[in-house]
């Protein structure tokens, strides 16, 4: 996997392979910099680079992902998305699509909880706020959010990574 250093201060980014050519629009939202130029054929590359097989469906459902930015879904908000654009794809090959999305490293998984997992197509380094009324994800802007003290991993074992959710719900 990608993720064998720690990556609580994300100001290291700019040393991610790859995301160094950031967007004009600049931190936040909107990062996707692998798509410079026509979403179709960005996907075809990232398909292939990752060593994926540009099937009908892994492109369709790549297109919906990466072709709008930086975004949040769980794999029913995509299957719906998909049904809508009329892609014929079921429920089962929009899990397996985007689990091996994420295991190729184009995705991020983040869980919320024992229900909700989505699907970040920005995989650098950042953390999240959930908006538990509309069950809704968030990157935090602030980059330099930081744990002030880590835990100490067992023997034998490494942090891959720290991914904080911060929880919101509307003031009563
Ligand atoms: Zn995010």
């Amino acid at each position: 996997m990608n993720f064998l250093v720690l990556e609580v201060d994300a100001s290291n980014n700019a040393s991610m392979s790859g995301h160094d050519r950031a967007s004009p629009e600049g931190l936040g939202t909107g990062r996707q910099p692998a798509l410079n130029g026509c979403p179709w054929h960005d996907v075809n590359e990232m398909l292939q680079t990752a060593g994926l097989r540009p099937t009908r469906q892994r492109m369709a459902l790549g297109w919906l992902l990466f072709g709008k930015g930086a975004r949040h879904l769980t794999a029913e908000m995509l299957y719906e998305e998909a049904t809508l654009a009329k892609v014929p794809v079921s429920l089962a090959t929009v899990y397996n699509t985007l689990n091996q999305l994420t295991d190729a490293g184009l995705l991020r998984q983040v869980s919320v909880d024992g229900t909700k997992t989505y699907f970040d197509t920005n995989v650098t380094a950042h953390h999240h706020f959930y908006l538990e009324n509309n069950h809704e994800l968030v990157d935090i802007p602030d980059q330099h959010l930081a744990l002030s003290k880590l835990p100490e991993a067992p023997e034998g074992y490494e942090i891959a990574r720290i991914d904080m959710v911060v929880r919101l719900r509307k003031k009563r």
